[in-house]
This record gives structure tokens, C-alpha cells and sequence, in this order.
């Protein structure tokens, strides 16, 4: 029996990959952070088959003691402050939950179990202004937030330990992916969630930023099959996830809220509190090595992944409305 140690295993990919590697037979250790109103959401199916350990990422003993009692043979650093638009009110929070916490993890790692094999949650958003079109493992980053920048750096720390001390560590550069467990405040997830309760009548419009914005969004379920087959290889690596397409958020509105029979048109209004100081304004991938080298494939489309996104919603809305 494989075992395997996951930070952020009760965000998105965190659950998804805990389901994962579950199914897979592993023993699955996951670091919570302590705070006065836990949330389970994403892991209430699985949560009795996790075993807990308590940690910080900006805490190293915390770390160490985490890879000590779980003596992982893989570990998955999925934690941090993953919202971009939050990254401008919070950089100095955000460099250190995104980008020194990875050294952290990094260095637990060295100290107690050099061995282990160790994934990093690196991001599209490192190539921000973007300098070729598509974006590839090779193209050079350009972010464009605190986010963007902190997650340069906990690349270039992965690559560095990998090329330093040897570690079998790879970097993921995974291009948006979404779910029904995506966080609320994200495009993908703002849109569902509002496009529900329109339709149920309980809210009347939805504020947007910039409309048109291009991403290449993807659906977490099959993203955290990739994470999981980086560790699989022969040599440690880096490869580009993505879906090889490009939408624009409003072909997303028109999606979304074409889907339950409503123009979006007649439901959004543009807020200026939500446009960036700096925006991404376009990120498509080219996973060609990640196909051709881990033999990963998509399994949902766009159009799936939204009308999946939107039925869950529904659900969720039409039960609170119970209450
Ligand atoms: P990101 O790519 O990690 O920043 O993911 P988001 O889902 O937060 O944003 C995707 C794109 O949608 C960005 O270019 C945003 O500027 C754009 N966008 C437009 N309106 C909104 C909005 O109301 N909320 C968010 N989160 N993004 C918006």
C-alpha cells in the first residue's frame, strides 16, 4: 500500500485527488490547518478515511512532524492562497502561503524523507502576459498579480531541489480547471452559482468584471489524474495541462445561462470592482508531452463541465431554499 500526503486536501483538488488515490488503494494523509470553523464541503464523503495531521505551511516544524508521521512515498503540495483577485490586497499573505511555504514543504521533505516523491500545484498564471500563444512547458513567464509571481517562485524552488539535491520533484502547470467544488468567487463558479439562483428566482443579476477575458478551462476531476501520473514516471519533470481550448467569459455566460433557457444579456452588469489592476488577458495550453509522455487524456468538454456545473448548483440552491 502506497502512501501519499496532501496540503490543501479540503479544496478542490485536494478532494478530487484524495478520492483518486483512495480508489487507488492508498493511505491517504491530509494537513489541516487549525481554524475555529472548519470546512469539510468538499471532503464530507471521504473525510473518516483521511487520517488528519495538523500543520501550518509557514510552520516548518509543523511540516516536519507531518512528514515524519506519515512517511509518504508521494506528496502533493496543493495548499495555498490560490485566488488571484485576493493576491492585491494580500501580497506579502500570499508570498508566503504560495510561494515560501512551498520551500517549507520542500525542506520537510529533504530533512525527513528525501525519497518521497513530491508534486507542486504550479500554475498557468505564471505566464500571464503571455509571450507565445500557446503557452508549453518552455515558454518563459511573465506574471501579472502577486499570485502570478509567487507561484514562479515555488516553480523554480521545485526545480531547484529536483536539480540540487536530486529529489524526484516535478511542477504541474495546470491551466484553469473547475468543478461543482470550485470556490465561489471564481468566474466559472460566480457564473453557475448565479445562473441557479436566477432561474430559481432568488437573485436578479449578476456583477462581472471583464467579459473578455480568454481561458482554457479544464475540469478538476481529470486534472488530478495528471498530478497523480507525474509521480508515476521514471524521471521527475514538468508538464502543461490544459485542454488546448480557449473561451472567452462571456461564451461562458452564454453557456451557462443558455442552458437553463435565459439570455445573460438581460442579468449582468458590469461592476469595475471586479476588473484587475493587471489582467491575464488570454492563457491557452499546449499539453502535447503531457499526452504524449504521461498518455493523460480529457474526459470532459467545456460545455460539460459547465452544464455539470450549473446542474449541481441547482441542486444546491433549490435544497437551501428547503431551509
Ligand atoms: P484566474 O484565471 O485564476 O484569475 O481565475 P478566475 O476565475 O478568478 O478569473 C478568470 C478570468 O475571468 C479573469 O481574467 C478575470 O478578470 C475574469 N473575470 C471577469 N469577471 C469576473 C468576476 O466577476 N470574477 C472573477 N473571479 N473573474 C472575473
Amino acid at each position: 500500500m502506497k502512501t501519499a500526503l496532501i496540503t490543501g486536501v479540503t479544496g478542490q483538488d485536494g478532494s478530487y485527488l484524495a478520492e483518486l488515490l483512495l480508489d487507488k488503494g492508498y493511505k491517504v494523509f491530509g494537513l489541516r490547518r487549525r481554524t475555529s470553523t472548519p470546512n469539510y464541503e468538499n471532503v464530507i464523503r471521504i473525510k473518516d478515511k483521511i487520517h488528519w495531521l495538523s500543520g501550518d505551511l509557514n510552520d516548518l516544524a509543523s511540516l516536519i512532524e507531518a512528514v515524519r508521521i506519515s512517511n509518504p512515498d508521494e506528496v502533493y503540495n496543493l495548499a495555498a492562497q490560490s485566488f488571484v483577485a485576493a493576491s492585491w490586497p494580500q501580497p506579502i499573505a500570499t508570498a508566503q502561503m504560495t510561494a515560501l511555504a512551498v520551500t517549507n514543504m520542500l525542506e520537510a521533505v529533504r530533512i525527513v524523507k528525501p525519497d518521497a516523491r513530491f508534486y507542486q500545484a504550479s500554475s498557468s498564471e505564471m505566464f500571464g502576459k503571455v509571450v507565445e500563444t500557446p503557452q508549453k512547458e518552455t515558454t518563459p513567464f511573465y506574471p501579472r498579480s502577486p499570485y502570478g509571481v509567487a507561484k514562479v517562485y515555488g516553480h523554480w524552488i521545485t526545480v531547484n531541489y529536483r536539480e540540487s539535491f536530486n529529489m524526484f520533484a516535478c511542477s504541474g502547470i495546470l491551466f484553469n480547471h473547475e468543478s461543482p467544488r470550485r470556490g465561489l468567487e471564481f468566474v466559472t463558479r460566480k457564473v453557475t452559482d448565479a445562473v441557479a439562483r436566477i432561474k430559481l428566482g432568488v437573485q436578479n443579476e449578476i456583477r462581472m468584471g471583464n467579459l473578455d477575458a480568454l481561458r482554457d478551462w479544464g475540469f478538476a476531476g481529470d486534472y488530478v489524474k495528471a498530478m497523480w501520473l507525474m509521480l508515476q514516471q521514471d524521471e521527475p519533470d514538468d508538464f502543461v495541462i490544459s485542454t488546448g481550448e480557449m473561451h472567452s467569459v462571456r461564451e461562458l455566460l452564454e453557456v451557462a445561462f443558455s442552458y437553463v433557457n435565459l439570455n445573460y444579456k438581460d442579468y449582468v452588469v458590469i461592476d469595475s470592482q471586479f476588473v484587475r489592476p493587471a489582467e491575464v488577458e488570454l492563457l491557452l495550453g499546449d499539453c502535447t508531452k503531457a499526452k504524449e509522455t504521461l498518455g493523460w487524456k480529457l474526459d470532459v468538454d467545456f460545455k460539460q463541465l459547465i452544464h455539470m456545473m450549473v446542474d449541481e448548483d441547482l441542486k444546491r440552491v433549490k435544497s437551501e431554499m428547503r431551509y
